[in-house]
This record gives structure tokens, sequence and C-alpha cells, in this order.
């Protein structure tokens, strides 16, 4: 059994609220969220972080890419969204499962 959390959300070994799963990637509400929005989109594999990304991996990563806007409209961000990906310590990485963050539903801060 794998020690990562998100591995195990997408296996279906811990619990999570799944609003999209596909063969590639699974979406799912952050347990603690920043907005009225807040869903995290992970790939099933087991990849850290950005750093990690390969070009093995550029399919899967426009596939995460492509479908942000579609879960965006979906769940009613009319206006548009943010999408933050946390890369390492220094960063802000918490979880070292490659994830994007997808947030809305609110005026959301300037990053200033
Ligand atoms: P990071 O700081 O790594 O970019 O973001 C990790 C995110 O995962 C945080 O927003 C945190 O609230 C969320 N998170 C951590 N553990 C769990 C969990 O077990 N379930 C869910 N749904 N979200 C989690
Ligand atoms: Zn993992």
């Amino acid at each position: 059994m794998s020690d990562c959390i998100f591995c195990r959300i997408a296996a279906g070994e811990l619990p999570a609220d799944i609003v999209h799963e596909d063969e590639r990637v699974v979406v799912f509400k952050d347990i603690h969220p920043k907005a009225p929005v807040h869903l995290l989109v992970i790939p099933r594999q087991h990849i850290p972080s950005l750093r990690e990304l390969t070009p093995e991996h550029d399919a899967l990563v426009a596939h995460m890419v492509r479908l942000l806007p579609r879960l965006a409209e979906a769940q009613g961000l009319k206006d548009g969204f943010r999408t933050v990906v946390n890369t390492g310590p220094g960063g802000g990485q918490e979880v070292f499962h490659l994830h994007f963050h997808l947030l809305g539903g609110k005026r959301l801060p300037g990053m200033a």
C-alpha cells in the first residue's frame, strides 16, 4: 500500500469527494478549501512535482491543463478561476504528488 495520500485517494483506499475521474486523472475537493470552489487535479500516476516531469508526461500534462476550464465551467465558475501549482517546500508544497489547485467562486485576492 502506498504511503502517498493522493495515490491512496486515486486508488480508492482513502475517501475523497471526487468530482471527476478518468483513466489518467482524478479530481476531488480540497479538504481545507481556500475558496468556495477548491478542487485538486491529480494524475493517477505518482509524480512528486513539476520538477519530475519529462517529455513522456507531455500528453498527461496537456490533458490536465485542458481539463481545467471544463471543470471550472462544470462548477459554475463563469467569471474565471485560478490555477495554482506549488512546487517544493519553498513553493509551499505539502503533498508530494503533483496536483493543480483550481480555485474560484469569489473575487480572489491579487497575487502581489
Ligand atoms: P499543497 O500545499 O501540497 O500544494 O496542497 C496540498 C493540498 O491538499 C492542501 O490544500 C490540503 O488542504 C489538501 N489535502 C491534504 N490532505 C488531504 C486529504 O486527505 N484530502 C483532501 N481532499 N485534500 C487534502
Ligand atoms: Zn502519489
